[in-house]
C-alpha cells in the first residue's frame, strides 16, 4: 500500500474488483477504487431525491453550520488532503496545499452565503396584489469534474448546491477519485447527510454522463472539462431541458504592453503558465509581447523557466510535476514539434524530461504566430508560446481571435489603456498586472465556447436556485 491516507477514503476502496488509480510521477498503482456502473446511478438518484427535501427544509443556518464544519475539517486534514492530491494528480506538494486552501475557501464562502439566498418583493402593478419572488433549490443535481484541480472542482460545485438545499451527485475524473472521496468522507463527518452528497467514481465516463444528462429526476448538470465533452453533454441535457453550467477550455492570451513593468510581467507570466505544469484551464496559452520589450522579456523569462525544478511532486523542492497521462504528454510533444516545423524557434526545453516517463521540460518557444496549431489549441503543458506584436490594436485582435473566452491577462502602467483593454477583451475574466485570478469571492467562468454560468462569489449560488414568481391577490387594498 502506498502513502495514501486510507482512513479518509476507506469507504471508496475496492482492492478486489476496483479500478486502479496510478501516480503519474511514477506509474505505480496508489490503490484501487470502487468503480460505479451507470446502471447504479438511478438508485443513488432516488435516494438523493428522497433526502433532499429534508435537507432543504432545514434552516439556512443549519446548512451553513454543516458547511462551516466541512471547511474546518478540510483545514484540519490539510496535509493529508494535499498528499492525496499530489499522489494522484502529480502536482507539487506546495501547489496541492495551495489548492486545498482554495478548495476549502468555497466551503467557507458558501457556508456564509447559505444565509443570504434572498428573494425579493416587487412593487405591485395593482392595489390588493403582492408580487413575491422566491429563490428555491433546483433539486437533485449531478456534476462531472476533471483531474487538474481534483479538490477545488468538487467544492466549487458541491458547496453552493448544498448551501441552498440541493442534493449533489458527482463523478470525479477516474484519474483523481481519492481527493473527491476524502472530501465526501469529511462532509459526512461534518453532518451533511450521506444521500444528499455522493461521489461516484467510474471508468465509464460516457455512460455516467449520459445518465446524468437524461435522467428525468436530475434537474441540473454541472460540468468542468473540455469544450468537446461539454458540447456533448449540452446536447444530451437538451432531451430533458436540464439547467446546465459549463466550465470548459480556454486559450488565454497574456499581453505585455510596451509600458509594462517588465519584472512584474515576467513573474506573472511564470505563475500563469507553469502552475500545475501548465495544466490549468486559465493557464496562459499565448504570450504576446510588444516588439520593444520582446528580446529582453524572452531572455529573462527563458532564464526563469529553465531554472524550474522538475520532479516528483512529493519532493518538497519540485516545482513542475508530471503530465497526467502519456496521452497528454504526446499531445504536448506533437504541438511543440508542429510549431517548430511551422517556423517557431526553441528558446529552452522542447523535449521530455528525465525525471520520469510522463515529465516534459519547461519550454519556451518564440516566433509563434496565430496560424500555428499551438496558438489555436489548448496546450495543457509547461510550454509557453511567445508572439511578438506592434501595437495595442494588433494585440487585441490576436487575443480575441479564438473560439474560447475564459481568462485573459495583460500588463500595463497606463490606466486609460487598462480601462480600454478590459473593455476590448472578449473574455469572462481579465487580470490586469496579475498572473493569478482565482478566488472564491469573484465570479469564475467563461464566454463563447469556454462555457456557461459562473462559479464562486454570490453569483455561484444562483446556478443552483430557481426563481419562483408568486402573485398574491385578495389582499386588503
Ligand atoms: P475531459 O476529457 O473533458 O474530462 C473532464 C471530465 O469529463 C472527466 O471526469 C472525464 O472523465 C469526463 N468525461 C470524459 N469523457 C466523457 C464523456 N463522453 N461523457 C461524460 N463525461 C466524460 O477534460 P480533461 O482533459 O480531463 O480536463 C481538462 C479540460 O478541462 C481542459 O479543457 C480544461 O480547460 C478544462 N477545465 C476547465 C475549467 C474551467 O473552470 N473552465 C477548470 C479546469 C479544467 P475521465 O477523466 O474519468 O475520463
Amino acid at each position: 500500500m502506498s502513502q495514501l491516507p486510507t482512513f479518509l477514503v476507506a469507504h471508496g476502496l475496492d482492492e478486489e474488483g476496483g479500478m486502479p488509480v496510478t501516480n503519474p510521477a511514477t506509474g505505480e498503482v496508489i490503490a484501487k477504487v470502487r468503480n460505479y456502473a451507470a446502471s447504479e446511478v438511478d438508485a443513488v438518484v432516488q435516494k438523493a431525491e428522497a433526502a433532499r427535501h429534508g435537507w432543504a427544509a432545514q434552516t439556512a443556518k443549519v446548512r451553513s453550520s454543516a458547511l462551516r464544519h466541512w471547511f474546518d475539517l478540510m483545514v484540519k486534514y490539510r496535509e493529508e488532503l494535499a498528499l492525496i492530491c499530489t499522489l494522484e494528480s502529480g502536482k507539487p506538494l506546495y501547489e496541492a496545499r495551495g489548492e486545498l486552501d482554495y478548495a476549502a475557501s468555497f466551503a467557507e464562502w458558501f457556508s456564509e452565503e447559505a444565509k443570504r439566498a434572498y428573494g425579493e418583493t416587487i412593487p405591485s402593478f395593482a392595489t390588493g396584489k403582492e408580487i413575491l419572488v422566491r429563490k428555491e433549490p433546483v433539486g437533485t443535481c449531478a456534476a462531472i469534474t476533471p483531474w487538474n484541480f481534483p479538490l477545488t472542482m468538487i467544492t466549487r460545485k458541491a458547496a453552493p448546491a448544498l448551501a441552498v438545499g440541493c442534493a449533489m451527485i458527482m463523478k470525479p475524473s477516474e484519474a483523481t477519485p481519492f481527493s473527491a472521496l476524502a472530501l465526501e468522507h469529511l462532509a459526512r463527518e461534518a453532518g451533511i447527510p450521506e444521500d444528499v452528497f455522493r461521489i461516484l467514481p467510474s471508468e465509464d465516463a460516457r455512460g455516467m454522463g449520459e445518465i446524468f444528462c437524461t435522467h428525468p429526476t436530475i434537474r441540473k448538470i454541472s460540468f468542468t472539462g473540455s469544450t468537446a465533452i461539454g458540447k456533448l453533454l449540452l446536447t444530451q441535457a437538451g432531451s430533458t431541458v436540464k439547467r446546465a453550467s459549463m466550465e470548459l477550455g480556454g486559450n488565454a492570451p497574456f499581453i505585455v504592453f510596451d509600458d509594462a513593468d517588465m519584472e512584474a510581467a515576467v513573474e506573472g507570466a511564470m505563475i500563469a503558465k507553469f502552475r500545475n505544469a501548465g495544466q490549468a484551464c486559465i493557464g496562459l496559452n499565448r504570450l504576446l509581447v510588444h516588439k520593444d520589450l520582446h528580446d529582453e522579456f524572452v531572455e529573462q523569462y527563458t532564464a526563469r523557466a529553465s531554472a524550474l525544478k522538475v520532479g516528483n511532486g512529493l519532493d518538497e523542492e519540485s516545482q513542475i510535476g508530471p503530465l497526467i497521462t502519456d496521452k497528454a504528454l504526446q499531445k504536448v510533444e506533437a504541438l511543440v514539434d508542429g510549431a517548430l516545423a511551422q517556423g517557431a524557434t526553441l528558446a529552452c526545453g522542447g523535449s521530455r524530461h528525465n525525471a520520469g516517463a510522463q515529465f516534459y521540460a519547461p519550454t519556451v518557444l518564440t516566433g509563434v504566430t496565430q496560424d500555428m496549431d499551438i496558438a489555436r489549441s489548448e496546450i495543457f503543458g509547461p510550454v509557453a508560446s511567445v508572439m511578438r506584436f506592434d501595437d495595442e490594436e494588433e494585440a487585441i485582435a490576436i487575443a480575441n481571435d479564438t473560439n474560447y473566452g475564459l481568462a485573459s491577462y495583460f500588463y500595463t502602467r497606463d490606466l486609460a489603456r487598462a480601462a480600454r483593454v478590459i473593455g476590448a477583451l472578449e473574455y469572462g475574466m481579465v487580470a490586469v498586472n496579475e498572473g493569478l485570478l482565482g478566488t472564491e469571492v469573484a465570479p469564475f467562468g467563461g464566454i463563447k465556447e469556454s462555457g456557461l454560468g459562473r462559479e464562486g462569489s454570490r453569483h455561484g449560488m444562483d446556478e443552483y436556485l430557481e426563481m419562483k414568481y408568486a402573485l398574491v391577490g385578495g389582499l386588503p387594498g
